[in-house]
């Protein structure tokens, strides 16, 4: 069955059915327009857009309807593929148990490709109907500079918006020039809505947003700075990039055509701050946690999911696996991972309202133990030395000073350390891919004739060097990996005391 608004009907309502596939029980024709979602890939597909069709499931939210906007050149190809089928498409759950959970989603009522539909993208953010701009547009979207963190006014595509906003190409033209229109035909601003897996990703997006229509105009920026909303949020979701297979398999088991269907993990989670002056849908309705603040739960996403994902990816590969869910099928690493969520990642928390955190670590277990999501350690491995610092290290300082535990946080920073060497226990060589691989290769060559080569960089570690506890505790993790290997190195920090 070709996806499309007229063969919806044709798909069996009968649960029992091995290729049931759930869908839409509003009227598509009823929706209307209030959200434009710049950045329509997977995660917005399998993440805000899912939702937005579960709130309408429930018969609320129908004046909420997304229309997604590409601005990338390659975002053609998404236009098409969504325009053939009356922009529905396929989401698919993959159960660690094999099992598929296919969902036809139909919130999204239309899709504008900025670069051959300028005025009609502009138009329809100042249209008054439209209370929310989200985005997805990933990390490199936001146009900061690496090091400095500022605004990047030298971005060519940024200089030509700024020669010529009335005919932008960025996202910040497009927003800007939409506001500015809103602004001049006396309409409220929408509330800008960055769902980026960023630290304050609302606080990154008004800093950006701002910066561009300052330079655009002063008096626009303050006014942008004074009164537009850009709720923080926390988003949640595994959703790799779809393959020729994903395609076939939901041709095949489930006799649906599908040009580009999202697959995804069961797991979900919006943290989402409550700041929007014209509203918003009702999302609490369907398990989105609206907040105050989202900072904690920030926090606890970085110091217990992405710090694992460290803890488990050198030592696992070093070990000889390849996979996420290899890793965390091993009790060995499961009993390590718990450890450092417990005792060194868990105690710099502070309390996350409403989340039971010994659950929430549980479930990080079976999620990365997810045979379906085919996570590779090659993927965690890359720019440690981006994630070390920001994920891993604020742990341990925190720990040092409040003379908590450590061990396992210092071991991890010993594993990259040992990774870095450049070859696996069994003589391989590995493949490292870090901006700073370069400098941190020839350092780490160093490791066995002195051992506190690679913590002495203050720029990754800061004043670790002059904790003798930590510097201790690496050390003779890093000496025991070079004399006993990653396994038997882990069994020893499983059964100390501590
Ligand atoms: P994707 O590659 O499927 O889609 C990215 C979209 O962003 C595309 O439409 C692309 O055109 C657009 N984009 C990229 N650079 C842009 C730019 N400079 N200006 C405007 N648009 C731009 O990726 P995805 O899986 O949908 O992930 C997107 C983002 O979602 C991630 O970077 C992350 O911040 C967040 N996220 C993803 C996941 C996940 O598991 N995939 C989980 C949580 C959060």
């Amino acid at each position: 069955i070709q996806l499309n608004n007229h063969n919806l009907g044709k798909l069996t309502d009968d649960v029992a059915n091995p290729s049931y596939v759930a869908k839409p029980s509003y009227d598509r024709k009823t929706l209307t327009p209030g959200i434009v979602h710049i950045g329509v890939g997977g995660f917005h597909r399998a993440h805000q857009a899912m939702y937005l069709d579960a709130l309408m499931n429930q018969g609320e939210a129908l004046d909420w309807g997304i229309v997604g906007v590409g601005v990338m050149p390659d975002d053609k190809r998404m236009q098409q593929a969504l325009a053939a089928q009356d922009y529905l498409y396929t989401l698919v759950v993959k159960h660690p148990d094999g099992q598929y959970e296919p969902r036809v989603i139909g919130s999204m009522v239309n899709y504008l490709f900025a670069p051959e539909e300028t005025e009609a993208v502009i138009e329809q953010m100042a249209d008054s109907a439209i209370r929310i701009v989200s985005l997805t547009v990933t990390e490199g979207g936001y146009n900061f500079h690496p090091v400095s963190g500022e605004f990047d006014l030298d971005n060519p595509q940024v200089r030509a918006d700024l020669a010529n906003p009335t005919q932008p190409s960025t996202s910040f033209g497009l927003v800007v020039e939409a506001l500015a229109l809103r602004r001049a035909r006396g309409i409220a601003p929408f509330t800008v809505m960055s769902c980026d897996n960023i630290q304050g990703n609302g606080d990154v997006a008004k800093r950006m947003f701002g910066a561009y229509a300052q330079a655009r105009d002063a008096e626009l920026g303050a006014w942008l700075q004074a009164e537009v909303a850009f709720p923080n949020a926390m988003v949640d979701r595994i959703t790799p990039v779809t393959s020729p297979n994903d395609i076939d398999e939901l041709a095949q088991r489930f006799g649906v055509e599908d040009a580009w269907p999202v697959v995804c993990e069961p797991f979900t989670q919006w943290v989402l701050e409550d700041h929007f002056p014209l509203g918003c849908p009702a999302f609490d309705k369907v398990g989105v946690q609206v907040v105050e603040d989202v900072e904690p739960y920030e926090l606890m996403k970085l110091r217990l999911l992405n710090a694992s994902h460290q803890a488990l990816t050198y030592f696992g590969y070093l070990a000889g696996y390849r996979y996420a869910h290899e890793v965390c099928q091993d009790s060995l690493f499961v009993d390590f991972l718990l450890g450092y969520m417990r005792e060194e990642g868990t105690p710099t928390l502070a309390p996350v309202p409403g989340v039971d955190l010994e659950s929430y670590r549980l479930t990080l277990i079976e999620r990365f133990a997810n045979p379906q999501i085919k996570d590779t350690l090659a993927r965690l491995c890359a720019e440690s030395s981006d994630r070390i610092p920001k994920w891993l290290v604020p742990v341990i300082r925190q720990q040092l000073a409040q003379g908590g535990e450590i061990k396992r946080s210092a071991a991890v920073v010993a594993s990259w350390a040992r990774y870095a060497e450049g070859v696996d226990e069994q003589g391989e060589p590995i493949e490292i891919v870090d901006r700073l691989k370069a400098p941190l290769t020839a350092i780490a060559a160093e490791n066995r004739s002195r051992p506190t080569a690679f913590i002495e960089n203050r720029e990754l570690f800061g004043d670790l060097i002059d904790s003798p506890r930590f510097v201790e505790a690496y050390v003779e993790t890093l000496s025991s990996l070079h004399e006993r290997g990653a396994r038997a190195t882990l069994e020893g920090l499983v059964s100390s005391k501590g």
